[in-house]
Formats: C-alpha cells, sequence, structure tokens
C-alpha cells in the first residue's frame, strides 16, 4: 500500500514537470482499479482501451506523453495543445460514454498543478459500480467488500474485452 502511495507522488512530481514546460494542458489517464494489485491481466487490458480512446480523442493534438508504471498500475501522462476545460470537457466524454468509462480515470490539471474537478462541468457524482448508488457513500460506508467490487469490474472488462476483439 504505501510502494502505491509512493508512485502516485511520483506520478504527481511528474505531472508539475510537465506542466511547467508550459507546452498545453496536462492530462493523466489510468485505470480506476479496486485492491491493491493493480497490475492484473483485467487492468492491463482496460489500460490498453483507454489509451486507445484517448489517442481517438486527442488525435493530432499530443505534443508530448509519458507513460509510467508500477506498484499503482500503468498510468499514462500527456500534453495536449487544447485549453484545460476542453480537454475536459473531452475527457468526461470518454469518461461517460466509453463501455469501460466507470473505471477510467482521467485528470486534466490546470497551470497551478490542481486536478479540475467534475463538479465545475455540472457532471453528476460517479455512481457505484456495483449497485448504483453515489460512489462517494459505497466507499465511506463500506457497502461492499472487495472481492465484489474486483468481480464486477473484471468481469467488464472481459465483457467489453471480447465484445471488443471480435
Ligand atoms: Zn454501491
Amino acid at each position: 500500500m504505501i510502494k502505491i502511495l509512493e508512485d502516485r507522488e511520483k506520478r504527481y512530481e511528474e505531472t508539475l514537470k510537465l506542466i511547467s514546460l508550459d507546452l498545453g494542458t496536462v492530462l493523466c489517464a489510468k485505470i480506476n482499479y479496486p485492491g491493491n494489485d493493480k497490475n492484473t491481466e483485467y487492468a492491463k487490458k482496460a489500460f490498453s482501451m483507454l489509451k486507445k480512446a484517448i489517442y481517438k480523442e486527442f488525435k493530432g493534438l499530443i505534443k508530448l506523453e509519458k507513460n509510467l508504471s508500477g506498484y499503482d498500475g500503468d498510468s499514462m501522462l500527456l500534453i495536449i495543445g487544447l485549453s484545460d476545460t476542453e480537454v475536459k470537457k473531452r475527457s468526461i466524454k470518454i469518461e461517460t460514454e466509453h463501455p469501460l468509462g466507470r473505471i477510467f480515470d482521467v485528470d486534466i490539471y490546470n497551470k497551478d498543478g490542481v486536478p479540475l474537478s467534475r463538479g465545475e462541468f455540472n457532471i453528476k457524482e460517479r455512481k457505484c459500480i456495483v449497485c448504483g448508488n453515489s460512489a462517494r457513500e459505497c466507499i465511506v460506508k463500506k457497502r461492499h467488500s472487495l472481492k465484489e467490487v474486483l468481480t464486477k469490474v473484471n468481469n467488464m472488462i472481459k465483457e467489453y474485452g471480447d465484445s471488443y476483439d471480435k
């Protein structure tokens, strides 16, 4: 667990470095994968689909790409030649419209290194992947076991992956 947090810190340091280059808006994409093992076959598969969706959405606009991996799983940092609000709007679109969008985690940072929140864009809070209630509430109240969430997430990836490969 400490190693996951350390990786997150390292990623944020990289994020700040990219922001300081002042080449465009910095985006960080990763999989919101439950549990301490962020490098399962399913997590990897989901990440490759997230990458495809990002490349498609920001085609021709990516100025710099940095891929990271480690205890917190795979992630990518990008500098995109669009305003932060435009990048945020497009990434919200991916998160809401892609079949696996619910487990995609795409953060957009402003020039001060602060992530733009969904609330500013009139987007409803994310729903719990298992029961459909407020995700935040289910986390706080520990409504679901890790095993339950993991099974749900892996099944989603498997289902979408299977239909995708055809
Ligand atoms: Zn729930």
